[in-house]
């Protein structure tokens, strides 16, 4: 791995910084195989990424293989659907020691929660009219990985029951719809646990995305740092940068650090790998200060022979 020399603080630089920490593959319900995600992110300078798939770190093995050919810093990483206040939650785990501990068993438990949403959000779709609604899931996803809410998206959109993946959100699968199936997910402090016990850092996923008050996001933030979470997003992709300044006072006011990346799903969209509003300077710590993260990103040159 190259010798990184990663910004301590962030000084309000409007270049982007290299660097991305949330990016999906095919081991989820991203459109690049993890090596191609590799590959675009070195093609595009950065010098740190992170695979944050859903509930999986199946990616890792040949995304660290291409990242070693390419030169670039890999993080491995998962993005956990966990549960809070009746509102399905993301936290991203970044885990320089991989997938240990407790996170082992609680990856398994949520393939067999995946597995068991898809059965219900399945029955759920089929009283819409989508007729073996679960069996064209599994056509969509093309492969025998779990699936996800695209997938069925792309199943409605394909039997003409919606115009395009927006509007199968809408009407059936986004938030408070009846394909928005959160029982089967563990509590977020309990997701958290795992990611601590594997010798990881629980970063908060976009939390901005769920359409909370400020208030209610604090409350979020609370029981996040409770749990024993370290950091939370405080860029994912692009947003409003009144509403960023916000964000950061609320971090600061929790010892949160602050983590960044592009929730990158598929090229040819609005959002490509390390491409995310600019972060303001701020007096929160980014989340590779953390000495869990820092003995891996910033490796001595005894680790380092050839460079
Ligand atoms: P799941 O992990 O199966 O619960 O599915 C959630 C995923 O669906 C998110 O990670 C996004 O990739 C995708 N998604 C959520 N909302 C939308 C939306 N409105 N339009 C398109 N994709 C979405
Ligand atoms: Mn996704
Ligand atoms: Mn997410
Ligand atoms: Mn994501």
């Amino acid at each position: 791995m190259p010798m990184l020399e990663l910004p301590a603080r962030f000084t309000g630089d409007p270049a982007p910084l290299g660097i991305d920490l949330h990016m999906h593959s095919t081991a989820s319900d991203g459109a690049l195989s993890p090596a191609a995600v590799v590959a675009l992110c070195a093609s595009r300078g950065l010098s740190v990424m992170a695979l944050t798939d859903h509930d999986t770190v199946a990616g890792i093995d040949e995304a660290q293989r291409a990242a070693d050919e390419h030169g670039i810093a890999l993080l491995p990483g998962t993005e956990l659907s966990t549960r809070w206040s009746g509102i399905n939650i993301h936290v991203v785990g970044l885990l320089p020691q991989g997938a240990q501990g407790a996170l082992v068993p609680g990856l398994e438990t949520q393939a067999e929660a995946r597995e068991r949403r898809a059965e219900v959000i399945a029955a759920r779709l089929e009283k819409v009219g989508l007729a073996d609604a679960l069996a064209r899931a599994r056509e969509q996803a093309g492969s025998s990985r779990p699936l996800g809410r695209p997938d069925f998206a792309r199943a409605l959109v394909a039997a003409g029951l919606v115009t395009d993946i927006g509007q199968a959100f809408r009407k059936h699968l986004g938030n408070g719809k009846a394909g928005d199936v959160k029982a089967h997910w563990p509590a977020l402090d309990e997701a958290v646990g795992w990611i601590l016990d594997a010798g990881g850092v629980a970063v908060l996923a976009h939390p901005l995305r769920h359409g909370l008050t400020r208030r209610k996001r604090g409350l979020l933030l609370d029981a996040f740092a409770a749990a024993g979470g370290q950091a939370a997003e405080l860029i994912s992709g692009f947003q409003n940068p009144d509403v960023t300044r916000d964000l950061a006072r609320q971090l600061d006011e929790r010892g949160l650090l602050a983590s960044l990346g592009s929730d990158f799903h598929f090229p040819g969209g609005h959002l490509a790998p390390g491409s995310m509003s600019a972060v303001p300077r701020t007096a929160v710590p980014p989340v590779w200060t953390h000495p869990r993260l820092a003995s891996r990103l910033q490796p001595s040159r005894s680790q380092c022979p050839v460079l």
